[in-house]
């Protein structure tokens, strides 16, 4: 049984980003980029379901610029078999990626499908519902338990207060949430048996995929300064600010 496996590459989630000056986006020049942490876990998930002999392959894609390669490096590290880089410059849109893995899973033809519930990025949390979508293949978002057997996925959602156990006939697609797993820290000879791992490079204007942009992002404005708190001596005072100034109560 084969896993595809989506991973992006996103600034680190530790960069607080800055707006550029002219509003247009948000400045990621010189900036620290990793995998995005969602897409460790589905990687660790679906190295976890390898290693407990429930599937044979790993396949790891990314689409985005050259650097993309070190995303995928690290995606071979963690357990991966062998890496597809779609490469582009532009910025895609959820509904691009989407085809594209599409494209990406129609010659490969893994039994699971396995992404990040979200991007730190762009937080669309759409690219996975898309790719079920267009796959016409059942789908479980915010997963924190996967249980494969043969033609089956059980997965454990989480949904608000609580949990949703769902059974999907395979391929399925999973979108990975953070309680799924913790991902595992990656050695150096790892870091090393993964450069000889192959990497294959698809050019995107191969794929016949319609990657226009369907959204135009008018302004990107910084949050609006908080205003600082108050210190109260007493609850006497607290209840009084909440009442006269606040008027919350
Ligand atoms: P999003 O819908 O943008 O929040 O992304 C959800 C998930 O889709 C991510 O966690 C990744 O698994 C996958 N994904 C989105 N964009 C890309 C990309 N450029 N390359 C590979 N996977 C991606």
């Amino acid at each position: 049984m084969k896993a595809l496996v989506a991973v992006k590459r996103v600034v680190d989630y530790n960069v607080k980003v800055r707006v550029k000056a002219d509003s247009s986006d948000v400045d990621i020049g010189n900036v620290k980029m990793s995998m995005n942490p969602f897409d460790e876990i589905a990687v660790e998930e679906a190295v976890r379901l390898k290693e407990a002999g429930k599937i044979s392959e790993i396949v790891a894609v990314s689409i985005g610029e050259k650097k993309c390669e070190d995303t995928l490096r690290t995606a071979l590290a963690m357990g991966a078999d062998r890496a597809i880089h779609i490469e582009t410059d532009t910025k895609l849109e959820p509904l691009a990626v989407a085809k594209l893995l599409k494209a990406v899973a129609d010659k490969e033809n893994p039994q699971i499908l396995l992404l990040g519930k979200q991007a730190i990025d762009d937080d669309a949390n759409q690219t996975a519902q898309m790719l079920a979508a267009l796959l016409n293949a059942p789908q479980a978002t915010f997963a924190s338990k996967v249980e494969l057997g043969n033609d089956k996925v059980v997965v454990t959602r989480e949904i608000d207060g609580g949990e949703e156990v769902v059974v999907l006939t395979l391929p399925a697609v999973i979108s990975a949430d953070l309680r799924l797993n913790e991902p595992r820290f990656v050695k150096l000879p790892n870091i090393m048996a993964a450069k000889k791992k192959p990497l294959e490079k698809v050019a995107l204007a191969d794929l016949n995929v319609d990657t226009a942009t369907r959204v135009n992002v008018m302004k990107v404005l910084e949050p609006k300064a908080r205003q600082a708190g108050v210190k109260v001596a007493n609850v006497a005072e607290l209840v009084e600010k909440l009442k006269n100034e606040a008027k919350v109560i």
